[in-house]
């Protein structure tokens, strides 16, 4: 099987598509249709969110292995410290290797409740997303991911330290980072030069939500831990009232984005979907990044 690293190093640009499990089994449906519809653009790979407690996580791992047994698509698993002990995230690793799924996005993640509140690690788990990436490369075989923050983690003091250790989670052994969602090219470009000024070569591929609605746009803002450059907000504040507007204006922009990421020669365009695929099949066919049979 195609590991994600393979493919993000490959001769084209790719693009790749994020999903978070769904709540309900009509929300199942809603996402497998996406998937379905995504499939035949031949996205790098698919990714699931890991969620902080029981029913969400068995709704990633159900799903991933679904994913890695009926599509043609390579599945990667997002994968949190929080509330695991070591040998738990041993269990949830093993497993995901007996479905056929390779490649893992290892992550710390967030106390449950209060993203901002105190990080407690499990007493017989992980302090840092940096022992997880050594974890997973411990057990076999995998292509693993981590994230990485344009305008730094809301946690780190100072974009020095979070390079950093962004950086120790690469010479951990991760493969490559993704980014948290920005707002302008250059606020991503800045990131990839800080990671190559401390002398690592890991490649970063940056995170994009397409902008359809308020709500979207909130998200980003919200998400990216930044404020929206004026700029941005002229363009699309104005059109909150009028759905149809906002959606082309919210396109366009994010058709833009991708355009000069693609003109920097960025590899891959992460795609944060919502589960929803009208959307992301639209600025990829914009940006011609759709194979010619499909
Ligand atoms: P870390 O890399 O461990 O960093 C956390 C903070 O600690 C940073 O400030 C870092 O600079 C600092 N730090 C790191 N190592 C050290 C060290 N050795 N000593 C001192 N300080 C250190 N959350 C989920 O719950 N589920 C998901 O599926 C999920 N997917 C995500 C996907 C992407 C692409 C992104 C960008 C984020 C995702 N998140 C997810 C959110 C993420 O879990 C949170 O942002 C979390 O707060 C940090 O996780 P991390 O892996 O970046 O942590």
């Amino acid at each position: 099987m195609t590991s994600v690293i393979e493919r993000l190093r490959g001769e084209t640009t790719a693009f790749s598509i994020e999903f978070f499990p769904p709540r309900d089994t009509a929300d199942e449906a809603v996402l497998w249709r996406s998937v379905r519809e995504l499939e035949p653009l031949d996205p790098a790979y698919m990714s699931i969110t890991y969620g902080a407690g029981g029913s969400s996580r068995d709704g990633t791992i159900r799903n991933i292995a679904r994913v890695a047994t009926e599509t043609t698509l390579t599945p990667m698993a997002h994968l949190t410290a929080v509330d695991h002990s070591v040998a738990e995230l041993r269990n949830v690793i093993g497993w995901y290797a007996a479905v056929g799924v390779r490649n893992i996005l290892a992550l710390r993640g967030d106390p449950p409740g209060d993203p901002y509140g105190d990080w407690v690690p499990h007493p017989q788990g992980l302090r840092y997303a940096e022992e997880l990436v050594s974890l997973v490369r411990s057990l076999g075989d995998f292509c693993v991911g981590v994230s990485a923050f344009p305008y730094g983690h809301p946690r780190s003091p100072d974009l020095d330290s979070d390079t950093k250790y962004l950086v120790r989670k690469f010479n951990a052994g991760a493969d490559f980072g993704i980014a948290q969602l920005f707002f302008q090219p250059e606020d991503f470009l800045r990131l990839r030069d800080r990671v190559a000024a401390a002398g690592c070569d890991a490649l970063v591929i940056p995170g994009v939500m397409p902008l359809t609605t308020p709500r979207t746009l909130h998200t980003t803002i919200r998400l990216s831990g930044a404020e929206a450059p004026q700029g941005l907000l002229d363009r699309l504040e104005p059109l909150a009232g009028d759905p149809k507007a906002f959606r082309a204006e919210g396109l366009d922009v994010v058709t833009e984005l991708c355009e000069r990421l693609i003109a920097e020669g960025v590899p891959d365009l992460h795609f944060y979907t919502f589960n929803r695929s009208k959307a992301t099949r639209e600025v990829v066919r914009r940006l011609g990044l759709v194979p010619a049979r499909a």
